[in-house]
């Protein structure tokens, strides 16, 4: 039994002090965080570096707040080995708010975007669009298979503003392998579920955003990277808050930024860089966590994983049950062994580990000896 709580009363000093075991949590998001980074948190929540205030009774205008800041900025572009030409942007609103704020700003009358119909996410980003009365052309979409696998052989307007496609698709479970070829057209990519989980080459992006509370930190906090011929093209005649210039003119501080969302983050790019070792090292944990959860799967007929296997994600493992009827039981006493989060979204129905950055292979180890168990019991 994973889950326990040990309460160690000291009558001397009247604290109770609490111990809690964490569950392994495969949530799809909020998401599992790094448990050294939520124990620097703590650590240093009450008093952040001798200042005798807490990071969220800071001013975000200080020294204090802005090194955070602008360490984060430096480790995102280190880890993306980012050309200059990028800036990082720190924005509110979620990932949903990208879907609208893209077209709006790189997006002109008269031009149009192709986008890429891979799931649920992608679809909402096409409908705020269309909301825009933008000109936007589906040129591929797997919404004939459920959005189980990723298309391959569309074709690229070259005129078009921008291809805007969803990396990895959180609910549908498939992931890009390799980004679409555009012949020099800026690719905009929704990173919100697989931003740093593997190196690429950032070159062809004209835009990338994530929100963060998948694989980058906390909710609260949508990171934005984008390129300067993008900032160039960003209208003056929308609101000041839905220009992406407002924010890269001012280093992301042009109003209150989400500060405590934004340290979680920079910790959890501090941990990436300095006790993972790189996007390579991260890469190579998450394909063999992905391995080992498939692997098994694979090898016998109990467990059915939903995605095509070359579009298969690294990142949210859907699968069903061979027989249906056992998946509420399955979850249940998944949940019952300390292993949570195991429920489908509920759109699809079925299951889905989430195994992001943070969620290590003895996690994925715990799950798969649960799942020949319980195999073992209902086979
Ligand atoms: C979760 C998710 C979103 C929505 O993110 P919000 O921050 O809740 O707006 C968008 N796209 C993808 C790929 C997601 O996984």
């Amino acid at each position: 039994m994973l889950v326990h709580t040990i309460c160690i009363f000291n009558p001397a000093q009247e604290v109770k002090l609490t111990m809690a075991a964490r569950i392994y949590n495969f949530n799809p998001g909020p998401a599992a965080l790094p448990l050294p980074v939520l124990e620097q948190v703590k650590e240093e929540f009450l008093d952040f570096k001798g200042s005798g205030m807490s990071v969220s009774e800071v001013s975000h205008r200080s020294p204090l707040f802005e090194e955070v800041l602008n360490d984060a900025v430096a480790r995102f572009k280190r880890l993306l080995k980012l050309p200059d030409d990028f800036k990082i942007l720190f924005l509110q609103g979620g990932a949903s708010t990208q879907f609208f704020m893209v077209p709006m700003n790189l997006l002109p009358n008269g031009s149009s975007a192709d986008y890429i119909n891979t799931g649920s996410w992608a679809k909402k980003a096409i409908k705020e669009a269309e909301i825009l009365k933008k000109s936007c052309n589906v040129i591929a979409s797997s919404e004939d298979k459920n959005y189980s696998y990723i298309p391959k052989g569309f074709s690229i307007d070259p005129s078009a503003a921008y291809v805007h496609f969803t990396s990895n698709n959180t609910i549908e479970g498939t992931q890009w392998a390799s980004f679409p070829e555009t012949g020099g057209v800026p690719l905009v990519s929704d990173m919100s579920s697989d931003m740093l989980c593997k190196p690429f080459n950032p070159a062809p992006f004209g835009l990338i955003y994530a929100g963060a509370q998948k694989n980058l930190g906390p909710a609260g906090v949508t990171v934005v990277i984008i390129r300067d011929d993008m900032l160039a093209r960003v209208p003056k005649d929308i609101p000041t808050m839905l220009r992406y210039t407002t924010h890269s003119e001012k280093n992301s501080l042009y109003n209150t930024p989400p500060c405590v969302a934004i340290y979680i983050v920079q910790l959890v790019l501090k941990w990436i860089e300095d006790s993972v070792g790189g996007l390579e090292a991260m890469e190579r944990r998450n394909r063999e966590k992905a391995d080992l959860l498939y692997g098994f799967m694979d090898a016998a007929d109990f467990y059915r994983p939903t995605a095509a296997k070359d579009s298969r994600s690294l990142m949210n493992v859907t699968f069903r049950l061979a027989d249906e009827n056992l998946e509420k039981k399955f979850i249940a006493e998944a949940s019952q062994s300390g292993l949570g989060g195991l429920k489908g979204h509920r759109s699809v129905g079925g299951c889905r580990a989430s195994i992001y950055n943070a969620i290590d292979l003895k996690a994925v180890q715990s799950l798969v000896d649960f799942m020949k168990a319980f195999v073992d019991t209902n086979g």
